[in-house]
């Protein structure tokens, strides 16, 4: 079974890949990223891996777009899933990376947004990782996955949808602009800065020690980075990271999330960020979305966003912008 099935109820696509279940269990000691493994070139120092049990493919049927789809619509996940493999060394902590090493990683995402936004089928691109066996990843070696979809990811629909209210109450003006300017403004959230990234604990953060990281230009997408632009994002992200695992004094369980503009709407009001997701809510104790989150979608937070910017600032990694 490998198709979308529409929920009507909350208006949104469901992706069913069946075949998922049969993955293989891997021989133990066994990497299929490791340089050796036969999966990958002998050396790589940054690699895009096609995904072997993809919730979308090129391969699949088409999607067709509709407006009001019916009851019980299903739909074709035509797309592509691909992992993209940090690093050779199977036990490097992705905090570990070097700034070279994100640079890299930074252009690979790039270029694949790039062949991505030169196929009509696919409606955006969702650069993610889930990062630590809390997050459900069995697999050590530091990766992320790259997925391209056939239509807009429902958050992102929300946020487009908030960013339209803004801007038709404020003068045609960017909502995650104005928030950028007003974090950086007041200060007492904002991890790290400079001329061209800016990162904060959000006003109203849902998860602990949750982070944005805003461009402070007005770009769409990976594609409209300036390369000074994405040196700045390597170092945010380096910082970022290198400060979640000395936070507690080991790897932060985390999800890191880049949000781009959807490709084929270009009148969508966006703005490029990634969102970091952190699981761990204290040095023992998981956050864990229970009822309130995943049945009402309504979070409930125990920590104050400025005290844990304030926590944020003052873990100093060797380097830091
Ligand atoms: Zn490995
Ligand atoms: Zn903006």
């Amino acid at each position: 079974m490998h198709v979308l099935r529409w929920n009507a109820v909350l208006r949104q696509w469901v992706a069913f890949s069946t075949d998922r279940q049969n993955r293989p269990q891997m021989p133990a000691n066994w990497c299929p990223f490791d340089p050796g493994s036969g999966k990958v070139p002998d050396e790589y120092d940054v690699y895009l891996y096609p995904n072997d049990f993809p919730g979308f493919s090129p391969a699949a049927d088409p999607f067709v777009p509709e407006k009001m789809p019916e009851l019980f619509a299903e739909n074709g996940p035509c797309g592509a899933c691909d992992v993209v493999l940090y690093s050779p060394e199977h036990t490097l902590p992705p905090s570990q990376l070097t700034l070279e090493n994100w640079r890299k990683i930074i252009d690979l995402w790039t270029k694949r947004t790039a062949e991505h936004a030169a196929n009509p089928d696919i409606a955006m691109v969702c650069i993610f990782e889930n990062c630590g066996e809390a997050v459900g990843v069995t697999m050590p070696h530091p990766h992320g996955q790259i997925y391209a979809i056939p239509f807009i990811a429902p958050t992102v629909e929300t946020e487009i949808e908030s960013a339209r209210l803004h801007a038709e109450a404020h003068q045609g003006e960017c909502l995650f602009c104005r928030l950028v300017q007003e974090e950086v403004a007041q200060r007492s959230r904002i991890i790290s800065e400079d001329g061209y990234f800016a990162a904060f604990v959000p006003f109203a953060a849902r998860f602990p020690a949750e982070v944005g990281l805003y461009a402070r230009r007005h770009v769409r997408t990976l594609l409209d980075l300036s390369v000074e632009e994405k040196h700045s994002l390597a170092q945010h992200i380096s910082v970022i990271r290198r400060k979640y695992d000395c936070l507690y004094g080991f790897m932060m369980p985390l999800m890191m999330v880049l949000k781009q503009a959807p490709l084929r709407d270009t009148e969508a009001p966006y703005h490029f960020h990634v969102q970091f997701l952190p699981l761990q809510r204290s040095a023992t104790k998981l956050k864990y979305l229970a009822t309130m989150e995943t049945g009402y979608g309504s979070f409930l937070a125990d920590t104050a966003p400025e005290e844990m910017a304030k926590q944020l600032r003052m873990c100093k990694p060797e380097t830091s912008i």
